[in-house]
């Protein structure tokens, strides 16, 4: 059982939370060239666009708070993500035109939150194959406008405009292609971070591409997707032993990344149960887990602001799971 947030009041309370940490005046749309992207090779052909913002899109990092990746086959460019706004496609398309002159031929995009694909619509020219999980494209068409607005306010008008460019390829099951002479595996998660993530697997340079159902140092958002879930996939991941996992959101790291994400949300699913069989109701499970997670927490930065919602979306889960 999920609990679904409507994603307008979702950024409505960030954009709310903002408002008290910035206040110098809107500053115009962010121009391409004002996002510092520089592709990090982390295996040959395979390359890693990190931003080194931690927190929610703001003034401070642009909109830029999501990791993207490209990879170079022989045949043209994957691009795994392609950040929060159009003018971010842009700066990812130029930096990506410094290593290789072959189009995009393929995009991925992780998942449905505004993130991770709006600046789709920088690649159109080069008419790519835009892959994403079906319940994900379908919440991309209802939330694309509510995405773009909420992105220019938090970001106090950074993030411009954007053309919506929807995913035109679903991909439901685990699929495995041939792109261009390089293996590339693409598994739908089960709906662990958000209903329709995909994951790219690069089994011959064993590189994932995880999109958020990895967060290395940044607290992850559950409040989309299924705890349970989650931590049975990350399962899947470990077994795959990868050299080098790309997160959605924190710093490149090797594969112990996944079992301290795993022990993360074990570890709030077992407070949150404890609070359960206790008979306390959600909100007064919030100290418990807290309590629980004080070892955990300071590798995981953000924790605070996302304590609350953590748990109340995890609750009736763990609810359900328990009765
Ligand atoms: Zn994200």
């Amino acid at each position: 059982m999920r609990t679904w947030k409507p994603v307008g009041v979702v950024l409505a309370g960030l954009a709310m939370a903002l408002v008290f940490v910035t206040s110098s005046p809107a500053g115009g749309p962010a121009a391409p060239e004002d996002y510092e992207m520089q592709p990090e090779v982390v295996a040959p052909g395979v390359y890693a666009v990190m931003t080194p913002a931690r927190d929610f899109p703001s003034r401070e990092n642009l909109g830029w708070n999501a990791n993207m990746a490209f990879v170079v086959t022989g045949e043209g460019v994957l691009v795994f993500d392609t950040g929060s706004s159009e003018t971010m496609g842009v700066a990812l398309r130029a930096a990506i035109r410094e290593v290789t002159d072959q189009p995009v031929r393929w995009i991925v995009n992780s998942h449905s939150h505004g993130d991770h694909w709006l600046g789709n619509h920088a690649f159109a020219e080069d008419d790519p194959e835009i892959m994403a999980g079906p319940e994900a494209i379908e919440r991309m068409e209802a939330e694309a406008e509510t995405w773009v607005e909420n992105f220019r306010e938090m970001t106090e008008g950074a993030t411009g405009d954007t053309t919506p460019l929807l995913p035109n390829t679903p991909v439901d099951e685990r699929v495995t292609r041939d792109l261009g002479g390089k293996e590339v595996v693409i598994v739908p998660s089960g709906g662990a971070h958000s209903p329709g993530d995909l994951i790219v697997w690069l089994p011959q340079t064993k590189i994932l591409l995880a999109g958020d159902v990895v967060y290395s140092d940044r607290a992850p958002s559950v409040w989309d997707g299924d705890v349970a879930r989650w931590i049975e996939l990350l399962d899947e991941l470990i077994a795959l032993e990868p050299d080098v996992v790309v997160p959605g959101h924190g710093r490149l790291e090797g594969a112990e990344t996944l079992p301290r994400l795993q022990n993360y949300l074990a570890t709030l699913w077992d407070a949150i149960e404890e609070g359960v069989d206790q008979g306390l109701p959600d909100y007064e499970t919030v100290p418990l887990v807290r309590e629980r997670m004080a070892d955990i927490i300071e590798d995981y930065p953000g924790f605070e602001d996302k304590i609350d919602r953590s748990v109340a979306t995890t609750y009736p889960d763990v609810e359900a799971a328990v009765f």
